[in-house]
């Protein structure tokens, strides 16, 4: 027996009452509790600066997220997330039901990435009042202990949800199709181990950094690369965003350093003004077929290489899951084992039927004898 007084030298905890209601719905026991309590106090808190401030001219500035560190998925990167919970997370899940796939996918999915768990510390009051309900509740739901609060309180908190789409986005009626991509796209905008930062800025012989007084920064949320060049890669479509060195400007757009001996071979870019975020969601418009699959390359790993402020970066990526169809049904896969090549095991979950089908091949996408095509793919950044 564990007295909750002891664990709570603080004198927060005056209430069993709450402490057992706490426990029943979060289905955590106060051992539980206990070994947290305990974890969290040897570690410490982290307190260094969690955000900065980059002003780019002027009073023109940019609020910047602490660069991704090998611990970023503990919560507030001290915290390891409960083994047990971690677990039941994909395997407990809610069976597919009356039109039901935008949402379950999207519930998934935001469980398979850390949506909004992780790195939300390092966003200011404001950018935290800039995130959408939808999004807070999905970060609400990830924060749940998932796969220990038992199939009643996931469909509760589905239920919520699925209100809250309704409510939030137009044409989302209960039990009629929707877009996934629409309603991922909603689900995880501006979470922050999700996000980043660019601005177009351009650089000329000189090798400075200039950007155009007026250019506002974008955040991003999810990249959405074009299929329209039928033969490329992934990989080849994201070096597009980031790469657009190869777009002409003209020298009148600012001034260069080196005056009359300018060269005027200036270029266009775009600038990384934050950090690559620790998760990656590439959203396609159109799905990627299988057959196509093999030379769009979706499932390896990705190399970013990016102009920051510092000069240039590189981040690799590897896949972790994705979203795709066979014949009508949505499903999502997601990656097992760690890396591609270390014992890869893939299982995709059947939400029409509840089952979680595993594979242990290379060649899953491959082996599926059906129509199919793959919608997103979600990568998770390599640390070295
Ligand atoms: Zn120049």
């Amino acid at each position: 027996m564990y007295d909750v007084h002891e664990i709570d030298p603080a004198g927060i905890v005056k209430d069993d009452k709450a402490v057992q209601s706490f426990c029943q719905r979060t289905g955590a026991t106060i051992k539980i509790l206990l070994a947290f309590g305990n974890t969290a106090q040897q570690l410490g808190v982290s307190r260094d600066v969690t955000e900065k401030t980059n002003i780019l001219y002027g009073n023109y500035y940019v609020q910047l997220l602490r660069s991704v560190k090998k611990d970023w998925n503990k919560i507030d990167g001290t915290v390891p997330q409960d083994q047990e919970d971690n677990l039941r997370r994909y395997t407990t899940f809610l069976k597919w039901k009356n039109n039901s796939c935008a949402e379950d996918v999207a519930i998934f999915v935001s469980l398979m990435l850390d949506a909004g768990r992780v790195q939300i510390d390092q966003l200011s009051a404001t950018e935290v009042s800039n995130i959408k309900p939808l999004a807070l509740l999905m970060r609400h739901i990830v924060a749940l202990p998932w796969g220990l609060i038992g199939q009643e309180s996931q469909e509760k908190s589905r239920h919520i949800f699925v209100e809250l789409l309704q409510a939030e986005v137009p044409n989302c009626k209960a039990g009629a199709y929707k877009c996934i991509l629409s309603v991922l796209e909603e689900c995880l905008m501006g979470l922050p181990q999700l996000s980043f930062t660019t601005i177009h800025g351009s650089k000329c012989c000189d090798n400075q950094y200039m950007i155009k007084e007026g250019m506002r920064s974008v955040r991003h949320t999810t990249l959405n690369p074009s299929l329209e060049n039928s033969r490329e890669s992934v990989q080849q479509m994201l070096n597009h965003i980031f790469n657009a060195k190869d777009l002409p400007t003209t020298t009148t757009d600012y001034k260069c350093s080196r005056g009359h001996k300018c060269t005027k071979a200036a270029t266009k870019m775009t600038l990384v003004v934050d950090r690559m975020p620790p998760v990656m969601a590439v959203l396609f418009g159109t799905d990627i077929k299988r057959k196509e699959g093999r030379f769009r390359k979706v499932f390896e790993e990705m190399e970013i290489q990016h102009d920051t402020t510092k000069g240039i970066r590189t981040v690799r990526y590897k896949p972790i899951g994705c979203v795709f169809y066979i014949s009508k049904f949505h499903y999502t896969a997601r990656w097992v084992g760690r890396g591609l090549n270390e014992g890869k095991i893939v299982h995709y979950d059947d939400m029409a039927g509840g089952n979680v089908v595993c594979y242990k091949t290379n060649d899953w996408w491959e082996n599926i004898k059906a129509t199919q095509g793959v919608v997103a793919v979600f990568y998770e950044q390599i640390m070295s």
